[in-house]
């Protein structure tokens, strides 16, 4: 089937980089969230970030304005009823995503592509919610999206081969590549990198080094762009804990028990870059680490 028109729900900063990135390579977006400021931030950085891709020569100005002129905005929900592929990227609750598809099912054409960038939640469960299960997927974009390369994509227990080919296509239209993941906890990215990250944490936690060595270790030692610890800073704290709590509870294994320090840090609202303090603080010149 052909996808032309994509409704995104949840303007954040995934929903963002999903526009961004499905409006250049040539798709119509409508984006909703439930927040009408959200929407006009989102345009703005989408913006800023089109104005990066032109300066270091990775699009042009004309390809960055008629893109920008293939996104529009909605907070109302049903106006992406004639959407042939929806990516649902709000909030990770179930709840809440339950909730959005619940309200599109009655607009939705029957040929439309439900799917959900989720870190961690079943796809099966939140696909045997909607009238369609075998057109429901899980379309798992890595942050930032503009610069990652990797989409995993993730079969419910009844998703069909059509919906596999069909959102496949849209991975390879984006110049990304596709990896496929069968539905289990934190699929694959998540199931190796979040016990990384909570074992760092641990580590932490047990005094074996310091943040800057610990970050400094697996950097030169590991040659990983980035220390574990900026990393769940850069992905948020919450975020890990929350994931790190899918597979504790969904594989039933000690093994991914949450680190107490990663609950201390949550609990203090010291939840990474996004509130400028976590295992590095970010209010000064240069991030200083806080142990
Ligand atoms: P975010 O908090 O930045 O954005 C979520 C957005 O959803 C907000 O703008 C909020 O207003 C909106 N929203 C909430 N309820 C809504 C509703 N009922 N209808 C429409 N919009 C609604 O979150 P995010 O980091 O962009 O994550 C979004 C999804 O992407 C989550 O499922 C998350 O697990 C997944 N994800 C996140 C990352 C990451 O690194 N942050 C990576 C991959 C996948």
């Amino acid at each position: 089937m052909q996808i032309q028109k994509v409704g995104v729900v949840g303007a954040g900063q995934m929903g963002n980089g999903i526009a961004h990135v499905l409006a250049l390579a040539g798709y119509e977006v409508l984006v909703n969230d439930v927040n009408e400021a959200s929407l006009g931030k989102s345009l703005a950085s989408i913006d800023k970030n089109m104005d990066r891709q032109v300066r270091s020569a990775k699009i042009t100005q004309e390809s960055k304005a008629a893109a920008l002129a293939r996104i529009s905005t909605t907070v109302t929900l049903a106006d992406l009823g004639a959407s042939d592929l929806v990516i649902e990227a709000a909030t990770e609750k179930e709840e809440v995503k339950n909730a959005i598809f619940a309200a599109l099912l009655p607009h939705l054409q029957p040929h439309t592509i439900l799917s959900s960038n989720t870190s961690s939640i079943s796809i099966t469960r939140l696909a045997s919610r909607t009238d369609r299960p075998e057109k429901f997927m899980g379309f798992h974009f890595m942050n930032p999206v503009p610069v990652m390369q990797l989409v995993e994509l993730i079969r419910g227990i009844a998703t069909d081969a059509a919906t596999y080919d069909a959102l496949h296509g849209v991975v390879t239209k984006l110049g990304k590549i596709a990896a496929s993941a069968e539905d289990f906890p934190g699929f694959i990215v998540n199931r190796i990198l979040m016990p990384m990250i909570n074992e760092a944490v641990y580590t932490l936690y047990e005094g074996v080094g310091n943040v800057r060595s610990i970050d400094q270790s697996m950097k030169l030692g590991a040659n990983h762009p980035m220390g574990p610890l900026a990393l769940a800073d850069f992905i948020g704290l919450d975020t890990c804990l929350s994931i790190m709590n899918v597979l504790h509870d969904g594989l039933a294994d000690t093994k991914y028990r949450p680190c107490p320090l990663l609950t201390k840090y949550v609990e203090a609202g010291w939840l990474g870059r996004k509130t400028q303090r976590g295992f590095y603080d970010y209010r000064g010149e240069v991030p200083v680490p806080t142990r």
